[in-house]
């Protein structure tokens, strides 16, 4: 289909998000629209890491020369036009917006040829402007050029790391789409030097050879599942490492929904179980696998850099994923070198349908295997709002407290958000400026406190998650499970330097529950001075900082009105938990003294 702007309601529809953080995010939405050109033949160049060029050249379907400039606008896309067609996205992009953003930080220059048309189009442009455009012979497909990353935003500039760690980044990248499209030759030349070709057979293990080396693809066993009797439409495919392979992370586990590259603790999870004991504590496994399956089963609409995806049957995925490298593992599986074309997605759709119709009315059907966090603060407050606030209001009265009298907040109404970080509210004296994220501390951390009387909503995980902080750092959360339980996070000892998590607090979205606790752990770590309470204080005021809604995310009329309404319920509302104001107060009097309203 032609270019289009999408209409303003399906634009709405679509996870907006910034695509351009650094070299590596441009790199990568070059190759998906190569992708989705069809090309076979995809060659990137790099230098000085990428801030000063990349450049990606592909043999595909290129742009009709009318509309190459349409490509650099916001919401202008081939690829969908309805929000119907959001359901089913069957291209790597949708949202029309890599080449405007792109455009916009960088100097880039685009010379395509379309296959209808006899002679391309050269299109230059600074800072989303196009400066020249002018026809030029070129083979059919698409060149596209962007020097000088960032070079109009300094201050994003400023947060580029050397040379070479985003050379790293990139590198990643291409590797990730070499092995995800064999049947694609793939050539990364990384500073005038060509890094590596893949041949662009079809044939996996070939490509792997190629960008991991042949001692690395000798360790990797093949992985081929489409049988699995309880997930028949889901293939799994690629390859795992022997036990003799593994890393000190879990970062070379990388995973593909319909070839599209995603990040899955659960997932990522049931590969590390998979291989139980088979490998020493606090070493991971090398893994690349390849999960086909219908797309209407998947949502990638989640996350706007698109490597979150949320699942239909996450819990027969995580088992299906499991069995199979286990099934490798034991050297039952077929060591194939030659993989199939996953099957097409009406081959299996019928299948799955009956499968989940069955599971629906079995009533086990899986709830979504996360939700952004504002999706669970929503949630967390509906629950909330069935309570009857009365009771609520009354059970949080004052109690005889050592409060100076006044303290607490006169009842607020609402006004609205700015910036989205400050929420404003008028009282009886006068206007309130609240800072969201400091007021959402303070009533978490009163939550918590109090926990004992009323605990903390909390979340069960799927499947409990092994957290692994080394000797030192576990002493530290020994110490404390009892203030971290009554945070919501249940907590219980596996192992030397394990913990089995089974619970996270229902904020908690989709934070890394790991991360949160070593941060946590260090944080206390350097807290040696404190003793006791004091201790298990500072703790529980580390979870509400790392739990509490950030600035920047915008409220809804409701969310703003609820964390007012439980602000008012604190007991010590007007600082956060660690002494910093809440809430600036401009009475009705100081409002008329600056606007010279007094005496007048
Ligand atoms: P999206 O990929 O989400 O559609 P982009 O901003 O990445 O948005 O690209 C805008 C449009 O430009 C695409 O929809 C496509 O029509 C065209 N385009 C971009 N890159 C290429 C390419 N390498 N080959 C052919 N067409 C391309
Ligand atoms: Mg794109």
């Amino acid at each position: 289909m032609p270019i289009q702007i999408l209409p303003p309601d399906v634009a709405d529809k679509i996870a907006a998000g910034e695509v351009v953080e650094r070299p590596a995010s441009v790199v990568k939405e070059l190759i998906e629209n190569s992708l989705d050109a069809g090309a076979t033949d995809i060659r990137v160049e790099i230098a000085d890491g990428g801030k000063r060029l990349i450049r990606v050249i592909d043999n595909g379907r290129g742009i009709p020369a009318a509309e190459a400039p349409l490509a650099f606008q916001r919401h202008a896309t081939s690829k969908i036009r309805s929000a119907e067609e959001l359901e089913r996205i069957a291209t790597l992009g949708f949202r029309g917006e890599a080449l405007a953003a792109i455009s916009a930080v960088s100097k880039v220059t685009l010379i395509t040829r379309s296959r209808e048309e006899p002679v391309g189009v050269e299109l230059k442009l600074e800072g989303s402007k196009i400066i020249s455009q002018r026809p030029m012979g070129a083979p059919p497909g698409t060149s596209l050029t962007v020097a000088h990353l960032f070079w109009n935003t300094p201050a994003r500039k400023k947060f580029l790391k050397s040379n070479a760690t985003e050379a790293g980044h990139i590198s990643k990248i291409v590797t990730r789409y070499a092995l995800a499209y064999p049947e694609v030759r793939f050539s990364y030349v990384a500073e005038g030097r060509l890094t590596f070709q893949t041949p662009g057979t079809g044939d996996r293990m070939a490509a792997l050879v190629k960008v991991y080396g042949a001692e690395v693809a000798g360790q990797m066993l093949a992985v081929d599942a489409t049988s699995d009797p309880v997930t028949p439409d889901v293939r799994v495919s690629g390859f795992v490492s022997a036990p003799t392979l593994h890393r000190a992370n879990r970062s070379y586990i990388e995973l593909f929904v319909n070839r599209r590259y995603i990040q899955d603790r659960n997932l990522t999870f049931a590969v590390v179980q998979a291989y139980h004991t088979l490998l020493m504590t606090g070493r991971y496994p090398v893994a690349v696998l390849f999960i086909d399956m219908p797309s209407e089963l998947v949502d990638v609409n989640v996350h706007p850099t698109k490597t979150e995806v949320r699942f239909r049957e996450p819990s027969l995925l995580f088992r299906a994923v499991q069995r199979t490298v286990h099934r490798a593992l034991q050297g039952q599986a077929p060591v194939t070198r030659e993989l199939q074309p996953p099957p097409s997605p009406e081959d299996y759709r019928g299948q799955w349908a009956a499968r989940r119709e069955a599971l629906m009315r079995a009533g086990q059907h899986d709830p979504a295997p996360g939700q952004l966090a504002m999706d669970l603060y929503r949630s967390d407050l509906a629950s909330r709002e069935e309570e009857t606030p009365l009771v609520r209001r009354e059970e949080a009265a004052p109690p005889p407290s050592t409060s100076p009298p006044g303290h607490r907040l006169p009842p607020l109404r609402p006004v609205g958000q700015i910036a989205a970080t400050y929420l404003i509210a008028e009282g009886p004296d006068g206007m309130y400026l609240i800072d969201q994220h400091a007021a959402h501390e303070r009533i978490l951390y009163e939550k918590i406190m109090k926990a004992d009387q009323q605990p903390m909503p909390k979340q069960q995980l799927l499947q409990p998650i092994p957290i692994e902080l080394g000797t030192e750092l576990a002493g530290l959360i020994a110490e404390h499970l009892d203030a971290l339980n009554k945070s919501g996070f249940e907590i219980e000892p596996f192992g030397e330097g394990s913990y089995l998590l089974r619970t996270v607090p229902a904020f908690m979205g989709h934070q890394d529950p790991q991360a949160l606790l070593e941060e946590v752990a260090e944080g206390l770590a350097r807290r040696a001075d404190l003793v006791d309470k004091a201790r298990e204080e500072a703790l529980v005021t580390m979870i509400c900082k790392r739990l509490a809604i950030k600035a920047g995310q915008i409220l809804s009329v409701a969310e703003q009105r609820e964390l007012i309404r439980q602000l008012e319920a604190c007991e010590n509302p007007r600082t956060c938990p660690h002494g910093r104001p809440t809430m600036l107060h401009l009475s009705a009097a100081a409002l008329e003294k600056q606007f010279g309203r007094l005496g007048a």
